[in-house]
């Protein structure tokens, strides 16, 4: 049994989801694989208890994103029964690709992976869990916060490898990326404005709040549908993107059912609403009643102190 396991990097550095992705791979046994895109953790990686091998990806392609490139880079370098990547919205993707250039079935977002493989996974939302039985090779994305990181104290060994792609296609998306905010699916920390925002241009107070968390800005659909100037990229929820983020803050959203299965699942959940009956509440694990008016100046004052404390 060997596993392949691609690297998640977030702000050049090794995201702790590796860590999951490797503990869900030594509950299977074997040998683990880590390749690291643009070289992004390498060295963490290979501190990571259970991998026996970090193979360190380098190359221009990977100053950027593009699927196409780093799926053409990291192709050759995957083997093994098994290919495990992050359920984030590039891994789902660079995954896809590599298991269509490999011809291996795919599963994205499980939350649950035993010997065989049998996958568990929530579908229409989480109002069902679905279990699939894989066969090996396969490709398998898995949901974050869902298994047991493995410790540290490794020592494996890094072989780094060079590779070049045809980079037209990467400086193009660079391009178009520049000024681009960090995506919900992304990010560890999401503050999101719904309806009770009360029009577009207060999203402005969200980003003041985001940007001193580093945190993504998400919103409602009713937010999208409402206001063109609201992107249904941030839309969070069943049609929407489904996010589990550690922090996910909720602004002048009511909690709708619709909302709750794209983010019911994060860590810690914070909502601000005005009013005290919201739905919103009944999910969240701390509440402010109070107008975002009132309550995000304060917050993002809060927040400012402890960080220069
Ligand atoms: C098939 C289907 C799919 C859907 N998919 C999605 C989806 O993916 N994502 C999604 O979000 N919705 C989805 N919806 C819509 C969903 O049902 C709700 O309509 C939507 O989530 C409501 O958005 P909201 O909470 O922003 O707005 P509202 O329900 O209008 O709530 C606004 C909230 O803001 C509060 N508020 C008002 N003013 C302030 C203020 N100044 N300060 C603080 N709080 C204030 C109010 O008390 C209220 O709770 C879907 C619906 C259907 C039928």
């Amino acid at each position: 049994m060997s596993t392949t396991v691609i690297a998640e990097s977030s702000n050049g550095s090794l995201h702790p989801i590796t860590s999951q992705l490797v503990g869900a791979a030594s509950a299977l046994g074997g040998s683990i694989t880590v390749i690291c895109p643009g070289g992004i953790g390498s060295t963490d990686a290979a501190q990571i208890s259970g991998v026996s091998k970090v193979i360190s990806v380098e190359g221009d392609c990977f100053h950027t994103y593009d699927c196409m490139a780093w799926s053409e880079s990291l192709s050759p370098l995957v083997e093994g029964d098994l290919i495990l990547s992050s359920s984030s919205a590039m891994s789902r993707e660079i995954l896809s690709s590599i298991a269509a250039k490999k011809g291996v079935p795919v599963v994205q977002d499980v939350t649950n992976l035993a010997e065989g493989f049998s996958a568990t996974r929530p579908i229409y939302s989480g109002k069902a869990i679905e279990e699939v039985r894989v066969p090996s090779p396969c490709a398998i994305s898995l949901r974050p916060n869902s298994f047991e990181p493995a410790g540290g104290g490794g020592d494996a060994e890094i072989v780094t490898v060079n590779v070049s792609q045809d980079i037209t296609v990467a400086v193009k998306q660079a391009l178009a990326k520049a000024g681009e905010r960090l995506d919900v699916s992304e990010a560890d920390i999401i503050i999101s404005g719904g309806r009770g925002m009360g029009g577009p241009s207060n999203f402005s107070h969200l980003y003041e709040v985001a940007d001193v968390l580093g945190a993504a800005v998400g919103a409602s659909r009713a937010a999208v549908d409402t206001w063109d100037e609201i992107p249904h990229s941030m839309q969070v929820g069943q049609t929407g993107k489904t996010v589990t983020p550690n922090l996910y803050i909720a602004v002048g959203i009511s909690g709708a059912i619709q909302h709750l299965a794209g983010m019911r699942s994060s860590k810690y959940i914070l909502a601000i609403n005005k009013d005290p009956e919201a739905p919103i509440f009944g999910v969240a694990d701390y509440g402010i009643v109070a107008t975002w008016e009132e309550a995000l100046p304060v917050l993002k004052g809060q927040l400012l102190e402890m960080l220069s404390s």
